[in-house]
């Protein structure tokens, strides 16, 4: 998961919200009438939110603990990020699970990736190439520090993210068009 909490949430179409609430509906994930009011639309101010970005919303975010639901549409791209250690904190172990759907992984390892989709024009900002192709009920967890990106396979995907609260600012992106501080 990322840093969402400095990253502006931004307009997508209508059409864009009809099949993310599509994608949630086929997880069989229930949500309150309120809580998708309160998704929240991250194109990590890149501009293409259809490409690179992500839709989530908390359903719990104390001081300890954080659990998202985690949207992706088809081959839509979290762009790779990590979650580093700081004085009082190991960093972030992310777990994330696939409800619908298909999410691919990539994270540090050796590269086993043959049909890897990666941004058109991001090749530098995607270096990770070790793919963990994730179906319903498939669960991995991301050790802390570990560099790491996410993408929705042909249908998307719905995921549940299970993770220890970290300070969110510190994450880090390959990306250095992507601003969050
Ligand atoms: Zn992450």
């Amino acid at each position: 998961m990322i840093d969402m909490m400095n990253l502006k949430n931004c307009r997508v179409t209508k059409e864009i919200q009809l099949q993310i609430r599509s994608l949630i509906k086929k997880s069989h994930f229930s949500l309150t009438k309120k809580e998708y009011e309160h998704l929240i639309y991250y194109d990590f101010g890149l501009g293409h939110f259809d490409k690179e970005g992500v839709t989530i919303i908390d359903l719990l975010n104390t001081e300890r603990l954080r659990i998202t639901l985690m949207i992706l549409l088809p081959y839509q791209t979290l762009p790779e990020h990590f979650h580093p250690s700081y004085p009082g904190e190991k960093g972030k172990e992310e777990t994330v699970r696939v409800l619908f759907g298909e999410t691919r992984l990539y994270i540090e390892g050796e590269t086993n990736a043959s049909n890897m989709v990666i941004p058109d024009g991001k090749e530098l900002f995607y270096t990770v190439k070790h793919e963990i192709n994730l179906i319903k009920n498939q669960q991995y967890t991301i050790n802390h520090g570990t560099r790491h990106w996410f993408q929705g396979g042909e249908k998307g995907s719905v995921n549940l993210e299970f993770q220890n609260t970290v300070d969110e600012k510190r994450n880090r992106f390959t990306d250095p068009n992507i601003n969050i501080a």
